[in-house]
């Protein structure tokens, strides 16, 4: 397992893992996290190199059929793969030790280093590239040229307890959380409250900005008919996870990549039998593809009683736009044969479908209202592409504008969440009991239309 921490290292590791994984005939895991995921540096390339073309058809049942007896026999590999891996580690240049300061060394890997660094640049350090198997010979060489050691790991104490178990005597969890990401500032207190007693109080000098969907996304008003409907929300992951917050507060649980419809469907079986009402599942076109074409498939066959919203935004927003089977694209950019979601929802067995414009609340909020009467299973194509999806070639439209005499503060179209709209108090008015009026930030509305139609007194226009 190699574990960068930096875009540099990202890139580069990812050649030394198929090197290792060519080597020794072995699956190599390449851990990220998010902080890692989420840096944006420079990167310097080498020269592409074109590797030789060594394709081809290898017949080799004994090593592909994981019956038992063949089984018993590749685990006599594995062992001695591993042996074969403990040594190469010791040697493996991403395995880096620094010796500055020999009073203090830290042991880490990965996006922690760049914490350490940042706080303790004079402190010795072992920065490990590749975290499993470990090198316990240059863990050992280090130990003994450095008098205190810290290991620092976010989350489990897995270096940790593998150090100790080599016979180290290190610390770790007894001062660093066992919770959250780490940063510099959380580094660094635990540090000197356990070489010096001092702590600084650690400074957060950024607003909090609670996530949200795009001004304009097409999912709103289809979570804000959904909110009226008081339904309990399966929900699924994408960017219509953020609506789960208030006051949209659109979804009610959301597990992991295509829950939502086998979610919907198991508690729909619980609650059928009592009468208590039919849940509703939502899912995104590319997750629904992803993983959900089979749950739904077994909700037909097993004829639950749910109701499966599909949010077709035509694309994979969350993750950078990403080409589907449902796009007509592949991921390189080729044309390719597009699914078409109502042809393959009925062939799956649903008999109620409906395709509905997001952007029209009262329209959700009817086909909403009418499935979740019906019985059986149903599904809402919920049809409307991403705001920031370029190839939708969405056409301009102005902003729209609170008109302040006609505002009553009534606050209705704040609940729609959307970013551009404020509140702006103490804007009263004669023979109004307002307390403030609503504004709209026109750089930033893209002119959808939702908030427009909320406002019962006809002030956005
Ligand atoms: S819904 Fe209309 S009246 Fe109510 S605060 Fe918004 S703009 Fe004002
Ligand atoms: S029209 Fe209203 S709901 Fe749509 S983006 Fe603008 S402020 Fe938001």
């Amino acid at each position: 397992m190699l574990e960068p921490a930096d875009p540099q290292e990202a890139k580069d590791f990812i050649k030394l893992a198929f090197e290792i994984s060519e080597k020794f005939d072995t699956p190599v895991f390449f851990r990220t996290t998010t902080r890692v995921a989420h840096s944006k540096s420079v990167v310097y390339l080498n020269e592409p190199q074109i590797p030789e073309d060594r394709t081809r058809l290898v017949h080799h049942a004994e090593k592909y059929v994981m019956v038992p007896i063949n089984a018993r026999i590749r685990r006599v590999e594995v062992e001695k793969r591993q042996e074969a891996l403990k040594k190469f580690v010791e040697n493996f240049p991403e395995n880096k030790m620094e010796i500055n300061n020999p009073e203090v060394g830290i042991i880490t890997a990965g996006m922690p280093y760049n914490y350490s660094k940042e706080v303790f640049p004079d402190f010795s350090y072992l920065k490990l590239g590749m975290v499993y198997p470990l090198p316990a010979k240059l863990i050992h060489e280090f130990a003994a040229r450095v008098k205190k050691i810290y290991v620092i790991e976010e989350l489990d104490p897995y270096l940790e307890e593998q150090i100790k178990a080599m016979g180290i005597e290190v610390t770790g969890k007894d001062i660093f959380p066992y919770t959250n990401e780490f940063d510099p500032g959380i580094v660094k207190n635990a540090i000197n409250s356990d070489i010096s007693g001092t702590v600084s109080p650690y400074q957060e000098n950024l607003a909090h900005r609670p996530p949200n969907l795009c001004p304009g996304c097409p999912h709103r008003g289809l979570f804000y008919a959904l909110k009226k409907s008081k339904a309990y929300v399966h929900g699924d992951i994408g960017c219509y996870t953020l609506s789960y917050l208030k006051p949209l507060e659109g979804l009610h649980s959301c597990i992991c990549m295509g829950a939502s419809i086998g979610m919907a469907h198991g508690m729909s079986k619980a609650l059928k039998e009592k009468g208590k009402g039919k849940v509703v599942g939502v899912i995104g076109d590319s997750t629904f593809l992803h993983s959900g074409i089979t749950s739904l498939l077994n909700m037909a066959y097993n004829n639950s009683d749910a109701l499966i919203i599909i949010l077709d935004n035509s694309t994979t927003a969350m993750t950078g736009m990403q080409e589907h089977p449902g796009t007509g694209y592949t991921l390189m950019g080729k044309e390719a044969k597009k699914v078409n979601l109502n042809v393959l929802v009925s062939a799956l067995g649903i008999e109620n479908i409906r395709v509905i414009n997001p952007y029209n609340i009262k329209e959700a909020q009817i086909a909403i209202k009418d499935e979740l009467a019906s019985s059986g299973p149903s599904v809402i194509i919920s049809q409307g592409p991403c705001v920031l999806f370029k190839r939708a070639n969405l056409k301009p439209v102005s902003a729209l504008k609170i008109d302040a005499d006609k505002c009553e503060g009534c606050k209705t179209c704040l609940t729609l969440n959307c970013p551009p709209i404020a509140w702006k108090e103490g804007v009263t008015k004669e023979g109004s009991k307002r307390k403030g009026i609503a504004v709209i930030d026109e750089t930033f509305c893209n002119g959808c239309g939702l908030c427009a139609q909320v406002c019962k007194f006809g002030a956005i226009s």
